[in-house]
């Protein structure tokens, strides 16, 4: 009905039926994600939750224009992923979706400011005589102000991680899909990094898409979507999570 269609509307991401195979030279295809039924809207903060190797990495290419589906429909803003030419699939990937990685996936013995800058100067739209003061913003969001010429191989792991997370925002994106964002932290800097993507999410809308398997993250997230051998076993909003993370908010009194 209306509801429907409606939602539908306003949907940031929306797939159906997404299944992704991936083929080897002798021709021989592994079947990676199955019949994935998905609707995230717009500044909605999504975990992806499930074992290694059940496909999560590989939906979050899917959903970040780094890879394409094998069957089914993506929708981004309503428009077919299958049917954007090269051009708007460039643009989309250099405006409008970032990504994180757990390894950080920083340049090293280059600064703080160069890593963020980076984003911005292959920008369509960003002026050149912005850049700069985009990159400060966002390294001083991260609380990094005081590091932003230091060489990133100078900084612990947590910080590597707020660089990325800078470098992720400079442009203002619809999308960050981090991967596995608190995997190679401690369990208080994971925290930290959790609270950093939320606090983003809240200061501007950004809609956060994240893979893990830190129990942490479900307390922050709107939405878990639970993934086991390439498929949604179920999707819970956060108010039926309650149980499940009753202990981990529990550690914060
Ligand atoms: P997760 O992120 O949940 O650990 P992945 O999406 O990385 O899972 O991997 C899902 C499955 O797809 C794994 O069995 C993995 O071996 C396989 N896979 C991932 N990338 C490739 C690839 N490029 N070629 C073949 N198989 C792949």
């Amino acid at each position: 009905g209306d509801c429907a269609h409606e939602e539908m509307k306003n949907a940031l991401i929306q797939t159906e039926g997404v299944c992704k195979s991936y083929f080897s030279a002798g021709g021989m295809g592994t079947d990676v994600l199955f019949d994935i039924n998905l609707t995230i809207e717009k500044g909605e903060f999504v975990s992806i939750m499930g074992p290694s190797g059940s496909g999560k990495s590989t939906l979050m290419h899917i959903l970040g224009f780094l890879d394409t589906a094998t069957e089914g429909v993506y929708l981004y803003k309503n428009n077919r992923m299958k049917e954007m030419d090269e051009d708007e699939l460039a643009r989309i990937r250099a405006t409008e979706v970032s990504f994180v990685f757990q390894s950080f996936n920083l340049l090293p013995r280059t600064t703080v400011m160069e890593n963020v800058l980076l984003p911005l100067l292959y920008h369509p739209v960003i002026p050149p005589a912005a850049r700069q003061e985009l990159a400060l913003r966002a390294i001083r969001s991260v609380g990094l102000e005081d590091r932003a010429t230091y060489m990133t191989n100078q900084l612990s792991g947590g910080q590597q991680q707020r660089v990325a997370i800078a470098r992720a925002m400079a442009n203002s994106p619809a999308i960050i899909l981090a991967d596995e964002p608190t995997g190679n932290l401690d369990l208080g800097t994971g925290r930290e990094i959790i609270d950093l993507l939320w606090k983003m999410r809240e200061e501007s809308g950004v809609t956060v898409i994240a893979s893990t398997h830190d129990m942490k993250m479900l307390a922050k997230s709107d939405r878990v979507v639970w993934i086991r051998d390439g498929r949604i076993e179920r999707i819970e909003k956060r108010e039926d999570l309650k149980i499940s993370i009753g202990t981990i908010e529990g550690e914060e009194e």
